[in-house]
């Protein structure tokens, strides 16, 4: 059969499982082109990068469908709701906490269509996009008009806006000006039930657009920040935006293993200041380019850190430059000149210069500790790759850490190095629980409202669990909207 010209999908479709009512419902809303019940499309929707399938288990959607605008998202989400079967909102599919597949079958809305329209808004300086629309596009364009988002996401073209919302996310210049979720100033919104609804002054008919989150009473857009798609489908987002500075740069410097406490030192001192984007990571990150000989890292550094400086003019950079060095010498640090720059020189960032080669086979895990802690994470972090053999730079692929102002966003990644082998995939199995419950006990947070251990996450969290429960049950009286595991189903 032929495939339509305008259809993504590889295959015609074929008469699925689906209530043949439902599908046409959904044909008639988004066109038939925009409908897929084909297994391999299932099977490509179900796939889940990082977190992946090995650990948490992934299964496929019932259908696929893709809208175009957000009346079409809630034309499909009322259907939902009159057949009562679980929507899952999903972009590019990047995120690794597992929550952009659709566990308990069901419809999953791709919002790539939804992309009619991105502003930038210089006089309120914000930028308004549809959900669908990708994040480096926009700060692409962004850079054209040298501005910025506040932050700096550090990933490529797939990922969008609306999901960026839902995943609240985080990048280059996060201890300064906080996450997505710090710079959103409007939401629309199409709820659990289908209705629409703008957040912010933009609903105001006439008003001057965005330009302001708190309105009217309490956050109610903290309702949709990481979310992950279980509060409602984002269809338009409005982010504050900022101009790129004059000058900046990127320092590099190392600390051995034993360090960590001085490490966590200069990073306490730097981050007083809050004028700096400290990123963390360690050597492993470039464990295939130093194998291919391609850069070398003194033997005895483990921990590498970024450090991001800006400044008004190229003089007072040299200024912060020296007030960095002198912070960082007090610690210890070695200079690792150049390789900052090479590995996330703005404006764009030319981050993982090289991982692993198993990059696409990452199990990783984000969680929230203050910055002191630093020191005591790590060591839980190594303690588990000890124990099951996995400290190495063929497992260990990444360590990173975003920081926020007073917290560390430790974000580690195992590799499953040898993917066919069953014996490495029930003991990275192992790992990974372990680290989860261990990271905590010792009083971690997990970042994403992650679909792979809800009762470690939130049994931890008690009345604020139950509560975010109760709103959700209210908005969602049917629990169609991404359901998973995280609300108990
Ligand atoms: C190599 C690599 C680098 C990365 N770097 C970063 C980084 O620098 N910073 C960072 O924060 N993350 C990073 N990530 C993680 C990931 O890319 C982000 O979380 C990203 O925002 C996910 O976007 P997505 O479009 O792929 O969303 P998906 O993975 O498709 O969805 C993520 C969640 O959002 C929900 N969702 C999707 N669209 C909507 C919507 N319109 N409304 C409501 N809910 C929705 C989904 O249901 C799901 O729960 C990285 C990932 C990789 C693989």
């Amino acid at each position: 059969m032929a495939t339509s010209r305008n259809s993504p999908f590889v295959q015609d479709k074929e008469r699925g499982m689906i209530d043949k009512d439902l599908r046409e419902g959904l044909e008639e809303i988004v066109g038939k082109e925009h409908v897929s019940t084909s297994p391999m499309d299932l099977q490509a929707y179900a796939f889940v990068q990082g977190t992946g399938a090995d650990i948490i288990g992934t299964k496929p959607a019932d259908v696929i469908v893709l809208p175009q605008n957000a009346l079409e998202v809630s034309k499909v989400v009322k259907l939902a709701n009159q057949y009562q079967v679980p929507i899952v909102p999903r972009g590019a599919g990047t995120n690794s906490c597992g929550m952009n597949v659709a566990h308990k079958g069901g419809i999953v809305v791709d919002m790539s269509r939804v992309c009619n329209e991105m502003y930038v808004d210089e006089e309120n300086m914000v930028v308004v996009a549809d959900a669908g629309c990708s994040v480096y596009w926009i700060m692409r364009e962004l850079d054209k008009k040298g501005l910025r988002f506040p932050f700096m996401p550090l990933y490529t073209a797939g990922p969008q806006i609306g999901s960026g919302v839902s995943c609240n996310i985080t990048g280059n210049y996060m201890t300064r000006y906080g996450s997505m979720g710090d710079n959103v100033v409007g939401l629309d919104v199409v709820m659990p039930t289908g209705e629409m609804i703008t957040f912010g002054p933009g609903a105001i008919k006439g008003g001057w657009g965005h330009y302001q989150r708190y309105v009217g009473g309490p956050d109610l857009m903290g309702l949709f920040i990481n979310a992950s798609g279980t509060m409602g489908i984002v269809t338009k987002v409005a982010v504050r935006i900022k101009p790129a500075p004059e000058a900046e740069d990127v320092l590099c410097f190392g600390w051995r293993r034993e360090q960590a406490k001085e490490l966590t030192e200069a990073m306490y001192w730097l981050q007083r200041r809050f004028v700096y984007d400290f990123f963390l990571i360690n050597r492993w990150n470039y464990h295939s380019a130093e194998g291919e000989g391609r850069l070398s890292i003194p033997e005895d550094v483990h921990f590498i850190a970024m450090i991001s400086i800006d400044s008004p003019s190229k003089k007072e950079l040299e200024l912060e430059r020296s007030r960095v060095v002198t912070i960082v010498e007090q610690y210890q640090g070695i200079d690792l000149g150049e390789l900052g720059k090479l590995t996330m020189g703005p404006p764009y960032y030319r981050i993982w210069l090289s991982v692993s080669k198993w990059m696409q086979r990452i199990e990783a895990t984000y969680f929230w500790c203050p910055v002191k802690k630093f020191p005591e994470v790590y060591d839980i972090w190594e303690e588990t790759c000890r124990k099951y053999n996995f400290w190495d730079g063929e497992h260990c692929p990444a360590w990173f850490s975003f920081h926020g102002r007073n917290t560390c966003n430790p974000y580690p990644l195992l590799a499953n190095a040898n993917p066919t082998d069953p014996d490495e995939l029930s003991r990275l199995k192992e790992w990974w629980k372990e680290l989860n419950v261990a990271l905590c006990a010792a009083g971690c947070v997990q970042y994403d409202l992650g679909d792979s251990f809800p009762d470690q996450n939130y049994e931890v969290l008690g009345p604020q669990w139950d509560l975010a429960r109760q709103i959700k049950r209210f908005l969602d009286p049917n629990g169609i909207m991404n359901p998973s595991r995280t609300y108990g189903g």
